[in-house]
């Protein structure tokens, strides 16, 4: 219980279910460590929303969400491949995505009627069909059993809308289905809803279970604190601290995925001059943690352990064992110890 992550669950729901509201055909995205709040609380929380479909990253993400509970629609949004193997194929509420026409050849030879998304390639460059290969993608799909449930267009993070509007229109002319997107603000959205006549469906990750950060904390207890002197040595790597202080030892390590900040705050001679002359840790080559104490976020006194951090707090500043700190991190890359509300 040493790195926490707090939720006020009232207002996060009001959140997500304000956000589904707001988007029609909105498919909630699980996958990875669940935007930090796990899978089966994704699963969970998409469930309270009364979502048709959730869709999930990779393939292996499938099992956990069936084992969460989650007996509705899932789409894969990797595209599928013979080495994700075909038992997952077994499953007539599974929806695989396709990219390429040979892996569309693979899936009819694996289950023959597969339900199936096509992916369009996008300026992404990531997966999916090239626009020339489209009709072509449609045909085999039109001669086999396969169940075309869409065409997915996922667009980059700075999205033009006008780009999702030409990629729909090939899409649409090479066969009627309905679209998935992504990453479209709610009126670029509904401009394309109106425009096309198909179903649509919006994938949304981020902007839907972290939209509200105001309705979570993320903290650490501090579990030890020990004062030292100026140029004592301290830690697995014996370093010597900068200046009296504390070292002060907080929940939260490698294992957690709390991390290491490049020391960017000093990049340059000049950066590094200001630094020294301001007493700032970042000249002696300490990188900054994302511990806050008394306002601040604090420094490492060498690399996280595995379960706790070594940050240095200087004399003057106050914290006392058992004391909750708040920690900056990023959400998609941490494992909380525990998480409540
Ligand atoms: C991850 C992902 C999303 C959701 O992205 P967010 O930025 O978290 O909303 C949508 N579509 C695809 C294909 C993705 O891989």
């Amino acid at each position: 219980m040493s790195l926490t992550l707090r939720i006020d669950t009232d207002a996060w729901r009001a959140h997500l279910r304000r956000t589904a509201d707001s988007i029609r055909g909105l498919v909630p995205v699980a996958k990875g460590n669940g935007y930090g709040f796990t899978l089966p609380r994704l699963v969970q929380e998409a469930t309270l929303l009364d979502a048709p479909v959730l869709a999930v990253g990779i393939a292996e993400e499938v099992a956990v969400v069936r084992a969460a509970g989650w007996d509705r629609d899932v789409v894969v949004l990797t595209p599928w491949s013979p080495a994700d193997g075909t038992a997952l194929l077994a499953d007539d509420r599974l929806i695989v995505t396709v990219s390429r026409l040979e892996n569309l050849r693979a899936l009819i030879a694996a289950r023959p009627d597969a339900r199936v998304i096509l992916e369009v390639l996008t300026s992404m460059r990531r997966h999916g069909l090239a626009v020339s290969d489209l009709p072509r993608a449609a045909e085999i799909v039109g001669g086999s059993g396969l169940r075309l449930e869409g065409w997915t267009i996922h667009l980059p993070m700075v999205a033009h809308a006008e780009e999702a509007r030409s990629l729909a229109r090939a899409a649409l002319d090479a066969a009627n289905a309905p679209l998935w997107l992504s990453h479209l603000s709610v009126p670029d959205y509904d401009a394309i809803r109106e425009e096309f006549e198909v179903k649509t469906h919006l994938r949304v990750g981020t902007a839907l279970w972290l939209g509200a950060p105001a309705t979570r904390r993320v903290v650490a207890r501090v579990l030890d604190v020990h004062p030292v002197a100026r140029g004592e040595r301290v830690g697995y790597w014996q370093h010597r601290v900068p200046r009296a202080g504390y070292v002060v030892v907080v929940g939260g390590g490698t294992a957690n995925g709390i991390a290491m900040e490049a020391p960017t705050s000093a990049h340059t001679v000049r950066q590094r001059g200001i630094a020294l002359a301001s007493g700032g840790m970042e000249a002696l080559g300490l990188a900054l943690s994302p511990y806050r104490i008394d306002g601040r976020k604090r420094f490492f006194v060498e690399p996280p352990h595995m379960q706790s951090s070594l940050v240095f707090l200087p004399s003057g500043a106050g914290v006392a064992i058992g004391d909750e700190i708040p920690v900056e991190a990023r959400l998609t890359a941490v494992t909380f110890d525990s998480i409540e509300g």
